[in-house]
């Protein structure tokens, strides 16, 4: 119930449509009655007593009726659907506004595949509620109450026989739409996990095609689609069972009233005319029943995916977001002290964390594969808290300014440099709005990406692909290097490609990330011996704890870890984790 009112209410704010939309199910329903009137009329009264002058008149307002009726119909199902896609869009917006007010964390445990069967599938199932579902039920309750008020009018005895059925049928649907509603569940989860499966291997079809696992990626998605079809099956097994039931349990219910009627009719209590008007009405009786068969399925389906759209709705938003301080600039001093921070309750992956960067400083962390790197910057990002200790940023504790206005201060290059499948100016455009293509191209110099977009064939105007397929792995290294130029940021975190370059693109990449590391504090998680020995320090974590600090010169003095790392790699190919 509370689900449905929160459906409901949305449709309060098209007032006007959803009024309208209202009217006229009420004029069409009262309309319903003409028929059967009509039929009366024509036996009682034109034929009873040979009226022959009152046949013209009487099908000319049976036709007028049923006319303006189909015409008031027709009305009604544009402006519902017309409503339902103003809703429909009103909801998956909000949703979509909720997604990126999520935090990072969510997604964690929460599959892209899964998300956008929510966005693409639950949202229109749950408008179904209020256009199939609240619309119909409603015309159908308001004919149900009219047909019987016409019934009882003309006979309250036989209305009462007609009515028989109807108490096994409310109990059979009732029954039946409680029954279903978890087996209406586990299809939409069959559904959502289909889509993960189907998002997950096209997202990683270079992986698959590489390491020729067609068959077994075939195979899971076979028995994910198997398992859909299997719970909607079962869904419709039932509804093969239940639906017929109601329409015996009707339709016996015609057999009743006729001989009750022709009985009536012998007693000389009911005019023949009377009995085939019930007879008439019937079908309108009985078609807002058989069709609330249909809309209780309309419902439990649109609940279901209503409670799995409000459950995203309801999550709580990433916090301070917009909230806390906004200082008017950042130096780039940034503390660390005592930081610990686990992803789950098991061993903590960052262990009492202490280190300084003075502004402008460029800090390299090293260390193996797992021993917290990316974990440090998500920490500065604020993509994650801190389980203890305390991060600072120009001395101002990092929870206590907006997230906006430090991500505001960041540049992040990550290691796969992300571009959106739009043209390479929008792609540097998100680092500043109103750049102009004069700062576009002075960011794509600096980057040393200037020579290969202006020789794509529509430059700036370049289609970039889906994730940037369109360029080479250095090229969008370097678009993404402009992009945080052109942001000019005071904190830079870096993560440096591991994906071997050709010595070429390497000095390249090299000599862009060098103008974009000046003047800026910078932490790298740095993979290259060049980028080390130009640190002002670096910091060598192991298991999630700092275990050595210093300049490269001074941790080979040491000759502890950090040397051992250097020696092991740096002589084959410059990289001190590879
Ligand atoms: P590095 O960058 O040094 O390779 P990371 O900081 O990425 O290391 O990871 C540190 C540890 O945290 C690893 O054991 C990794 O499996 C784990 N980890 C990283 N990201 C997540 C996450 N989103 N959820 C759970 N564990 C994670």
């Amino acid at each position: 119930m509370p689900t449905l009112i929160r459906i409901l209410r949305h449709t309060f704010r098209f007032p006007m449509q959803s009024a309208l939309s209202l009217l006229m199910a009420i004029v069409c329903t009262c309309l319903v009655l003409v028929l059967p009137g009509i039929t009366m009329r024509f036996i009682d009264v034109i034929i009873a007593q040979n009226r022959p002058d009152l046949i013209l008149p009487t099908a000319g307002v049976g036709v007028a009726a049923i006319l303006v009726r189909q015409a008031l119909f027709t009305l009604r199902t544009y402006l519902n659907n017309a409503l339902e896609l103003k809703l429909t869009h009103l909801i998956r917006v909000e949703l979509y506004d909720k997604l990126q007010r999520l935090p990072v964390k969510w997604f964690d445990t929460n599959s892209s595949g899964e998300i956008m069967s929510r966005v693409a599938n639950d949202v229109p199932t749950t408008n179904r509620i209020i256009i199939e579902g609240v619309d119909q039920a409603i015309a159908a309750i308001l004919q149900f109450l009219i047909v019987v008020g016409y019934m009882c009018y003309h006979s309250w005895q036989l209305t009462l026989v007609t009515l028989i059925p109807l108490p096994f049928i409310g109990i059979l649907t009732t029954w039946w739409s409680r029954r279903s509603e978890p087996m209406w569940r586990e299809s939409s989860d069959a559904s959502s996990a289909l889509n993960a499966i189907l998002h997950d291997n096209l997202a990683g079809i270079r992986q698959i095609k590489a390491y020729t696992v067609e068959p077994r990626a075939l195979e899971s998605f076979d028995k994910a689609s198997q398992k859909v079809g299997e719970k909607h099956m079962t869904v419709m097994r039932g509804q093969s069972i239940v639906w017929p039931t109601v329409s015996f349990i009707a339709e016996s219910g015609i057999i009743i009233m006729v001989a009750f009627g022709a009985w009536y009719a012998l007693q000389g209590d009911l005019k023949p005319g009377v009995v085939i008007s019930f007879l008439v009405a019937w079908g309108f009786l009985f078609d807002p029943i058989s069709r609330i068969n249909t809309l209780s399925q309309t419902f439990t389906r649109g609940i279901v995916s209503a409670e799995r759209v409000f459950k995203i709705i309801d999550t709580p938003d990433e916090t301070n977001l917009t909230e806390g301080l906004r200082p008017s600039e950042m130096k780039g001093h940034v503390q660390f002290k005592e930081v610990s921070f686990s992803y789950s309750d098991e061993a903590p992956t960052i262990n009492q964390l202490t280190l300084e960067a003075q502004p402008g400083e460029t800090i390299a962390l090293v260390g193996a594969t797992g021993a917290g790197k990316s974990t440090v910057l998500n920490l500065l990002t604020r993509f994650y808290e801190p389980t203890s200790g305390q991060i600072l940023i120009d001395g101002i504790p990092l929870d206590g300014v907006s997230k906006e206005w430090l991500r505001d201060q960041l540049g992040y290059v990550t290691q796969e440099s992300f571009l959106f499948n739009t043209t390479l100016r929008e792609n540097l455009q998100l680092a500043k709005q109103d750049a102009t293509d004069d700062e576009l191209w002075a960011a794509l110099e600096s980057a040393n990406a200037a020579g290969f977009v202006r020789s794509s064939p529509d430059g700036l105007d370049t289609i970039a692909g889906e994730r940037g397929s369109r360029f080479s792995g250095g090229e969008k290294q370097r678009l993404s290097i402009a992009r945080a130029l052109l942001k000019n940021p005071p904190l830079l975190l870096l993560d440096e490609a591991t994906s071997a370059l050709d010595n070429q693109t390497e000095r390249l990449v090299q000599e862009a990330l060098e103008n974009l590391r000046s003047d800026r504090t910078c932490f790298v998680i740095a993979h290259r011996l060049s980028t080390v020995q130009k640190a002002d320090r670096i910091c060598v974590l192991h298991h999630g704890q700092l275990i050595e600090q210093g300049t490269h010169n001074e941790l080979m003095a040491l000759g502890g870890s950090y040397a051992k790392l250097c020696e092991a790699t740096f002589a084959n190919n410059s990289r001190p984790d590879a």
